[in-house]
C-alpha cells in the first residue's frame, strides 16, 4: 500500500506503530539510532537530533522502498529535573529530540507528499504538553510545540491533500514509565479515570487509523489517548 517510516520505532510505542501499519499493509521503515529494528522489521539508520541524519535516512528509505506516504515523528525523550536544577544540556536535548526533530521530519516528508499530493503526517505529543506537569518543563514544552507545529503545518498543506495530526498519549506501560518510582505511578493511576496505564497498541491502533483512508477529512486535531487523564484540556 503505502510505504510508512515510523521513528523511534525499535521499542515502546514506535513498534506497536510499525507493527501495526504493517499489519495493515503497508510497507514499514523504522528509523532508529541503531539501524536495527526487532520482529522482521526493516530499519534505517536515523538520529532525530541531527538533521543531517534525517536527511540521508529518508534518501535511503526512498531509494529502497519508494517515496513515503506516512510519517509518524514518535522518537521522544525525557530529561526531568525541577526547572531550577535544568541543566542547558536537559533544555536543548529534549527541546532539540521531540521538537525540532519532529519539525525536521515533517519538513524532510512534504518533498515527496507535495508531489503526490497525499500524506499523512502523525506527530507523537503527550497529555502532559495540554496539562503541564511539574519536573518537566523542558518535555510539556516540547509536546505542546507539537500541537502549535502540527496546527500551522495543517493549514500550510492541506490543500495538497496532506493531513497532519497529534496523537496525544496519556501514561502508556513502556520503558519510558518504567522509569517512574511507585509512589509517582500511584499517583498517576490515581488521576486516571480508567485506572490503567495504556499499553503501546492501544496508541498504535489511533495512529493507524489516522493514516488510514477512514481518516481522510481530519486534520490539525490532538487526539488524545489517555484514559481520560487529560479531559477537559
Ligand atoms: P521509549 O523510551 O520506550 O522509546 C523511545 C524511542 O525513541 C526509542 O525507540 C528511542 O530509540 C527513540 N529515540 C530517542 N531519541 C532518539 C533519537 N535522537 N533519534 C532516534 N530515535 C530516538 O518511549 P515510548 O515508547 O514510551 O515513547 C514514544 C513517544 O511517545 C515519545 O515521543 C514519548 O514522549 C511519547 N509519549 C510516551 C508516553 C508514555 O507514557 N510512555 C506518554 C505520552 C507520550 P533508542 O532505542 O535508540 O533509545
Amino acid at each position: 500500500m503505502t510505504v510508512a517510516l515510523v521513528t523511534g520505532g525499535n521499542r515502546g510505542i514506535g513498534l506497536a506503530c510499525a507493527k501495526r501499519l504493517r499489519d495493515s499493509g503497508h510497507t514499514v521503515v523504522v528509523g532508529c539510532r541503531t539501524g536495527v529494528a526487532p520482529d522482521g522489521l526493516a530499519a534505517v539508520a536515523m538520529d532525530v537530533s541531527d538533521p543531517a541524519s534525517i536527511n540521508a535516512a529518508f534518501d535511503v528509505v526512498e531509494e529502497q522502498h519508494g517515496p513515503i506516504g506516512i510519517v509518524v515523528a514518535n522518537a521522544g525523550i525525557t530529561r526531568d529535573n525541577l526547572l531550577m536544577r535544568m541543566s542547558d544540556e536537559e533544555i536543548d536535548e529534549v527541546l532539540n529530540t521531540n521538537l525540532a526533530g519532529s519539525i525536521r521530519i515533517a519538513r524532510r516528508s512534504l518533498r515527496n507528499m507535495i508531489k503526490a499530493r497525499s500524506g499523512r503526517i502523525i506527530l507523537v505529543s503527550s497529555v502532559v504538553g495540554l496539562m503541564g506537569s511539574a519536573g518537566q518543563v523542558n518535555y510539556a514544552a516540547s509536546k505542546a510545540g507539537l500541537v502549535g507545529a502540527a496546527r500551522s503545518l495543517a493549514r500550510e498543506v492541506g490543500s495538497r491533500g496532506i493531513t497532519v495530526n497529534v496523537v496525544a498519549p496519556g501514561f502508556v506501560d513502556t520503558d519510558m514509565t518504567a522509569e517512574l518510582g511507585e509512589e509517582r505511578k500511584a499517583e498517576i493511576l490515581g488521576a486516571v479515570p480508567l485506572s490503567r496505564y495504556a499499553q503501546p497498541e492501544e496508541i498504535a491502533g489511533v495512529v493507524d487509523f489516522i493514516a488510514s483512508s477512514d481518516a481522510g477529512y481530519i486534520t490539525g486535531a490532538v487526539i488524545p489517548v489517555d484514559g481520560g487523564l487529560g479531559l477537559g484540556h
